[in-house]
């Protein structure tokens, strides 16, 4: 590992320091980035070459109990395509849902250096830790499942607010998740007992309990804010792939009343229509209301044409699409923590519905007035793979390639849109908001996402090409907290990334509520159920902001 390297002569795009395509040096040294370096130090002539903070995905599926299951029942798309070992990388399986070393490799080669696993019970916390333990090369963290929690929605029922704080506060510690993340807010855990009692809105009563899920998404919005914790409440709204579902992510918005949140693959909830009907596009109600309510943020979830696999927590979802594709899916129950739903799925280019789809998510981005705010995703590996990230940038800086692929598709769905009249064209800057500011900044993560002095060295370097789909396919260089990754194409190590998580204050009092449930409820043993520090080998605590 070079301590100390200099880029120069490359073009930085670095939009939190508000550099657009500037040719300046870029200067590292034990890890991080530094004004200058000693003028024997090692040097990459950027000459031609793009240079960009690493990218940092704001929401994937790649590590977990779930994610291993989603791998191991679908032999079939493994077998053709193998990873095979060279050089500095060990082999692994491929298909949407990859091994945790093919995982980091592939983002590497992107450019991507962060990642964050979207939704794990808190019970799935070690076995999470331990697979992103084992994906090279990128720093991540998770998002823990807290609202169809049992426990949580006892306290939430008998209004003791304080104390549900406090357990939020302790289940964030004991699984050293990064953020709160919601799915299907109520609707999952009645659903896992009872046939037919998801809830349809916001305000429906939750079977089992008396609550509804607009109070467990305020409750989780208060507790994140109070507890200052650097990112929102993540919220996978109720509704997900319904007809006429718009108006439920709308009112899920409201909820926050001016409060910072964000909504997660918000185009899976951007439909118009009627109920058990054809849906159409409601992404311009949708771009309105964030464009006009800046505590408001988004990652798109685009669904891209081709092998996905459906991978939510939101299990009555699941039972759904289970019933339309006919197709081998797994439901799974995590005790009193959460559901679990896995489906393998194409997007095709001539159904309605998937056409649709792809084409609100382009939508929901040309629209957006605050790129900061519209970050990039596909959901991976819900509306596909991260590895269509490239083409998925070469659709919105490249008017003319996304006509012809609009052409190509349904076209009845097309009709239900105003894609063909959006004729925005993303700049370099703005792919690099979208793709590694705006996600860094919405995280709280100062350290990532841009080029400053101080910043993680997380650095990738891009041939500049007309096709941007082959430039963003193929990072030159990829730099992470100094360490060279790619050299010139080629990997040359595979250590693995940071566990970043938080890990907020709370009183030790609420161990006295929590010890008896677990004792009723759990498989368990209360003591046994934290993860421990010294899982975390090599972890980062990023402070709240409530001391
Ligand atoms: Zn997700």
């Amino acid at each position: 590992m070079a301590s100390a390297l200099r880029i120069k002569n490359g073009k930085v795009y670095d939009p939190i320091n508000k550099i657009d395509g500037k040719i300046m040096d870029i200067c590292i040294k034990n890890g991080k980035i530094v004004k200058t370096v000693p003028k024997n130090t090692p040097v990459i002539d950027a000459h031609g070459m793009v240079v960009m903070p690493g990218g940092v995905d704001i929401h994937c599926h790649i590590a977990g109990h779930k994610v291993n299951l989603a791998r191991k029942f679908q032999p079939e798309s493994k077998r053709h395509d193998v990873s095979p070992r060279v050089k500095a990388l060990r082999s692994g399986t491929g298909g949407s849902v990859p091994s945790t070393f093919t995982t980091g490799y592939r983002y590497a080669t992107l450019g991507y250096t962060t990642a964050m696993e979207a939704a794990v019970p808190p019970l799935g916390a070690r076995h999470t830790i331990e697979e992103l333990h084992d994906t090279p090369v990128v720093d991540k963290g998770f998002y823990v499942l807290l609202a169809n929690n049992v426990c949580l929605n006892q306290l939430l029922e008998k209004g003791r607010m304080e104390e549900f704080r406090e357990a939020v506060a302790w289940w964030m510690n004991a699984s050293k998740a990064y953020a709160v993340k919601l799915v299907n807010p109520g609707g999952d855990e009645p659903w896992k007992g009872r046939k037919n009692s998801n809830v349809d809105n916001i305000d429906s009563e939750i079977s089992g309990f008396n609550l509804t899920p607009r109070k467990i998404i305020k409750a989780l919005i208060d507790a994140t804010s109070d507890l200052g914790l650097p990112h929102p409440a993540h919220i996978h709204c109720n509704n997900l792939g319904h007809s006429g579902n718009y108006k439920t992510t709308l009112e899920t918005m409201r909820t926050a009343e001016g409060r910072r949140v964000h909504i997660t693959h918000i185009q899976f909830h951007s439909y118009g229509g009627e109920l058990n009907k054809n849906p159409v596009s409601a992404a311009a109600e949708i771009s309105d209301f964030i464009n006009e309510n800046d505590n408001i943020s988004a990652d798109v979830g685009q669904v891209m044409f081709g092998q996905a696999t459906i991978m939510t927590g939101d299990a009555p979802l699941t039972w759904t699409l289970r019933n339309m594709t006919k197709s081998k899916w797994i439901n799974a129950d995590t005790e009193c923590e959460s559901g679990c739903g896995i489906l393998p799925f194409s997007y095709q280019e001539k159904i309605y519905t998937h056409a649709l789809q792809w084409a609100i998510g382009l939508e929901l981005f040309l629209m957006a007035k605050d790129p900061w705010r519209m970050v990039l995703s596909t959901d991976h590996p819900n509306g596909g793979s991260f590895m269509n990230y490239p083409k998925l940038i070469r659709l919105l800086m490249d008017k003319e390639f996304r006509n012809e692929e609009a052409a190509r598709v349904n076209q009845k769905a097309i009709a239900k849109t105003g894609l063909l009249d959006l004729d925005r064209e993303y700049s370099l800057y703005e792919i690099a908001i979208v793709s590694r500011a705006g996600p860094a900044r919405l995280l709280g993560l100062k350290d990532k996402g841009h080029l400053g002095v101080g910043a993680d060295a997380d650095v990738t370097i891009y041939d500049e090409m007309d096709d941007k789909e082959a430039m963003f396919n193929a990072a030159r260089y990829v730099i992470k907290s100094g360490e060279m990754f790619i050299n010139n194409h080629e990997f040359c190590a595979d250590t693995q990334g940071r566990l970043i998580h938080v890990a907020p204050d709370y009183d030790n009092k609420v161990e006295d509520i929590l010890r008896p449930f677990f004792e009723d409820y759990y498989t368990i043993q209360f003591d046994n159920y934290a993860v421990d520090d010294s899982y975390v080998h090599d972890g980062k605590v990023i402070p709240t902001t409530s001391a």
